[in-house]
């Protein structure tokens, strides 16, 4: 049975960077606790892999005194930032450079005198951050019907949450365009995730059964099984190796495997090392 790989699959960059960051932090810590700012990452096995190797997660109330702090992909206010500082806590930023350039564009719009419109969810760590970055002086548009009960705006400029959908995106700058004189766009999607259902949606018409390694609740892998399915109607969504089933594998020759953004890739090297085996037990008893 053939194992084959979608091309790009798993851990996005920002996020990649992120824990790569904190593993070596931990490296040179001398004994000092490392802690990361909220979860670094949204899958338990990873998480529960950092607590394992003595990467704690801590509340920003609660950082315990003299730790490294690791901030996560989605970065902070600059606020935030200075006031881990100002605790005689040692930083290290793994804010993800996609981020880092919404919340410079950000800075900029405002200053230019821009009003500045963010197309995005105003709980999102992300969006707090940039917040964080223009004093609050911006309207967060969740949805269409939020940009069309937005009043006329004279000069807008506007930022996207990295991880919307672009198609939401330009119907959002549409709206503003009918209500507003001037509209300067930023163009701060991430195609991280879209990277990973392109390859997905190649893959799955070369083979005949599809795994997608992801959270049972995340949305992106799920989104990537469904994606997969359009060509491979196999396609199926795990959470680790363990629920690899032999009976899926009968008359397999060709066996495809994508990942979630929050699936590291030693849990992909597991399913391998999984299938490897089993379709090797299988040569055997046949
Ligand atoms: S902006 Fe993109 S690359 Fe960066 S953390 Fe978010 S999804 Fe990952």
């Amino acid at each position: 049975m053939e194992i084959v790989l979608a091309e790009s699959l798993g851990f996005c960059m920002g996020v990649k960077r992120a824990v790569d960051m904190a593993y070596k932090a931990l490296e040179k810590s001398d004994g000092q606790q490392i802690v990361t700012l909220g979860p670094l990452i949204h899958n338990t096995q990873e998480i529960d892999r950092l607590k394992k190797d003595g990467i704690e997660e801590a509340d920003y109330d609660a950082i315990p005194a003299n730790s490294t702090v690791i901030i996560r992909a989605h970065g902070v206010a600059p606020q935030a930032y200075q006031d881990l500082k100002s605790r005689g806590l040692k930083v290290m930023d793994g804010t993800c450079p996609y981020v880092h350039y919404s919340q410079r564009k950000a800075r900029e719009l405002h200053e230019e005198g821009y009003t500045v419109v963010i197309a995005g969810d105003k709980s999102h760590p992300e969006i707090v951050g940039i917040l964080g970055y223009i004093d609050n002086q911006a309207y967060v548009v969740k949805t269409l019907e939020d940009a069309r009960a937005l009043p006329f705006l004279e000069r807008v400029g506007t930022i996207a949450q990295t991880t919307i959908s672009p198609w939401k995106y330009r119907a959002i700058i549409d709206i503003l365009r009918e209500k507003s004189a001037e509209v300067k766009v930023c163009e701060t999607i991430c195609d991280a995730t879209e990277e990973n259902q392109k390859a997905v949606r190649e893959l799955s018409g070369e083979v005949d059964l599809l795994y997608v390694i992801g959270g049972r609740h995340s949305a992106n892998s799920n989104k990537l099984v469904e994606a997969a399915r359009e060509k491979c109607p196999r396609a199926m969504l795990i959470e680790t190796a363990d629920e690899i089933d032999l009976r899926d594998l009968e008359g397999v020759s060709r066996v495809g495997i994508s990942a979630g953004a929050s699936t590291p890739d030693w849990m992909i090297q597991t399913v391998v090392l999984m299938l490897r085996e089993l379709d090797s037990t299988r040569s055997a008893a046949g």
